[in-house]
């Protein structure tokens, strides 16, 4: 068994992901790095263990069942252990219209996936003395800040916030099952950070990467079941 704990993200070639890896990494744990492209993955790895971190790539297109179903065994048989899934893996697919594909899409990646790779990954993450599962979500998935008038208009998007929004349900969902278990389930809002998906965010992705990765290291009396950003409870 790996004398460090394993982390997996997914979507860790770029963005948010690359940068949850390497502070995660620099935490002293071991991170399986997903990405869908294996030749961004490993350019991914190998950029992080340049940096002196233990990171190792592995094929994750999040919406593939095949791809899923490969996981607990890869886990298994390289790490023997998972302590941390952040499933951080999402898509903005309103971006390309108001339309049925899209909102399949979106839904796809942002809520579907996540709940069966957390469902597949379970056991390896039941096994651990410490298991998180973090996902990533936004403020822009929350009812209440919706229902404030606060989300500017442009940003009232159907199809990511209603996805964001059922991630959530999924948190709380998944928390209340794991209850009397050590293993935690918190949604994590990163800020407005500046990636591919957000070219008008005002953070680093170091900024950004934070309230997952506290989200992901919670000590055994942290809690379970909420949404957080930067550590501060938002509202659902
Ligand atoms: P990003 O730069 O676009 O990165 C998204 C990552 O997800 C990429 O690695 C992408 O892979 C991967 N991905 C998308 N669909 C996938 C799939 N089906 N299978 C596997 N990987 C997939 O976006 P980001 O800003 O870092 O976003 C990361 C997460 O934070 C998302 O869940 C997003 O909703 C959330 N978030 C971001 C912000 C923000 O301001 N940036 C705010 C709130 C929440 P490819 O490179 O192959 O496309």
């Amino acid at each position: 068994m790996n004398a460090n704990k394993v982390a997996l993200v997914t979507g860790a070639n770029k963005g948010l992901g690359l940068e949850i890896s390497r502070q995660l990494g620099q935490q002293g744990i071991t991170v399986v790095l997903g990405s869908r492209d294996p030749a961004r993955g490993q350019a991914a790895a190998d950029t992080l263990r340049a940096e002196g971190l233990d990171t190792h790539p592995v094929k994750l297109e999040v919406t593939n069942a095949d791809d899923i179903a490969a996981l607990p065994a890869f886990l298994e048989q390289a790490f023997g252990r998972l302590d941390i899934l952040v499933n951080n893996a999402g898509v903005m697919t309103d971006k390309q219209g108001d339309t049925a594909d899209a909102f399949r899409q979106g839904y796809e990646a942002n809520v579907i996936a996540p709940y069966f790779l957390t469902q597949a990954l379970l056991p390896l993450l039941q096994a651990s003395p410490a298991g998180r599962i973090v996902n990533h979500s936004s403020v822009l998935g929350s009812l209440a800040t919706n229902a404030s008038g606060q989300i500017p208009p442009d940003w009232l998007l159907p199809i990511y916030n209603s996805s964001k929004a059922a991630l959530n349900m999924l948190t709380v969902i998944q928390a209340q099952r794991l209850k009397n278990t050590p293993v935690k389930v918190n949604a994590a809002h990163p800020g407005s950070v500046k990636t591919d998906m957000n070219q008008a965010g005002t953070l680093t992705t170091a900024q950004g990467a934070r309230s997952a990765v506290l989200l992901a290291t919670l000590p055994d009396d942290g809690p379970t079941g909420g949404f957080f950003h930067n550590g501060k409870p938002l509202p659902w």
